[in-house]
This record gives structure tokens, sequence and C-alpha cells, in this order.
């Protein structure tokens, strides 16, 4: 599948908030963003800018496909299926996109960032109710039973990301059990629980003008 291969670091300085695409070094004096919080480029550090609402709204959509490292065709989708669900769309996006498979392990802290959570389900390690899913773009359900395949269990990455996660938490709607390295999903993502500075209804009056 497609996707982006530039700096990721740009990408915060570009939407002006901390994004948490790089794992341990966003935590850490390392960030890019703490030492330069100014949009990259020429023109990076102009202060008075004009900007129109519909440049409001395409930053909003380009932050959320940004933190969850997606392409643009692959998030019209889901937001062509956020409309058709019932509810709100914004909300239906967004949990939408929590429920992919690489989201979901990210949240459990199989992995530190959703990238490197990309890469463990395509490099086989992960089973669902006990049988091999690796497309990072799998939908968990309720009731889903998350492990890692025997032999990936002493994965030193995984473990310590497993370790790294108490600083994040684990979403109500998952549970985690670390003796058996296991997760557990026990309800949908609750909009409320997405704690990154998000106003979906940006999205959606940009995609249906
Ligand atoms: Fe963003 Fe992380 Fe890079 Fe900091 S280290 S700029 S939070 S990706």
């Amino acid at each position: 599948m497609a996707r982006y291969t530039g700096a990721s670091c740009r990408q915060c300085r570009r939407e002006n908030l901390k994004l948490f695409l790089k794992g341990d070094r966003c935590y850490s004096d390392r960030c890019s963003f703490e030492r330069r919080a100014y949009a990259p480029g020429q023109h990076g550090q102009m202060r008075f800018r004009k900007v129109s609402d519909y440049a409001v709204q395409l930053r909003e959509k380009q932050k959320v496909k940004r933190i969850y490292g997606m392409l643009e065709g692959q998030f019209r989708r889901y937001f062509v299926m956020a409309e058709s669900a019932k509810g709100v769309t914004g909300e239906n996006l967004l949990i939408f996109l929590e429920r992919r498979l690489d989201n979901t392990l990210f949240r459990l802290g199989f992995a530190n960032s959703r990238n490197q959570a990309r890469q463990i389900v395509r490099h086989n390690h992960i089973l669902i109710n006990g049988k091999k899913v690796n497309i990072p773009s799998f939908l968990v359900s309720v009731g889903d039973v998350i492990t890692l395949k025997e032999k990936s269990k002493k994965n030193q990455a995984i473990n310590d990301s497993l370790d790294a996660v108490a600083r994040r938490g684990i979403p109500s709607w998952l549970d985690f059990d670390r003796d058996n390295l296991q997760g557990n999903v026990k309800g949908m993502p609750e909009r409320h629980e997405i704690t990154m500075p998000i106003q979906e209804q940006l999205i959606v009056e940009l995609y249906s003008k």
C-alpha cells in the first residue's frame, strides 16, 4: 500500500502540533517540534498570515490523515463509510480510524507509533482470534482477541514498546493482559477518549463542499 515516505517531524511542524509519529523520540528533547515549533520551508516563520475557511478545513483534514498515517484516497474511503453509517459523520470517521488494527496495536502498546504498528502487522506477528492478520487497515470489532504469534512474543522492539505504554495509558474500549500478551476489544472507541485536538466537523465541511 502506498504511504507517505517524507520526514515525519516536518508533518508536525506543518500542522503546528506534536503528532507523535516517531515513538520514543517524541517524548524526548530530540523532538524537532520542541526545538523548531514553526512551519517548515522558507516562509515557515512568517507571523501574520490570513487564512481562509477552506485553508483551516484543509489543515484539519491533513492533520488527521497524518496522525493515522493515511493517504488521500484511503482517507476519503473512510469518510464515505462514515457518511453512510448511522450517527454523526465526523465522530464515525474518527471511530473507524481508531478501529484500524495498526491504531489498535499502538493503543494497546504493542508499538510506539502507528508506523511501527503497521510494520508489526505486515511482518506477520499478529493473530486475531487465533488467525494470522497482516492487513494494517483491518477493522477490529467487539470481542476480538489480539495476540502475538508464539515466536514473536520475545521480539525486543515489541516488549520495549509494552514497557513504554504506561505514559500514554490504554483507552477503556481495550483491555490488555500483560502476562499473556493479549489484547481484548471490549467495546467501540468513544469520541471523548481521542484526546488529540481534532475538530472533525471541519473535515465534514470540507468534503461536503
Ligand atoms: Fe513530531 Fe515526534 Fe518528530 Fe516531535 S519527534 S516532531 S512529535 S514526529
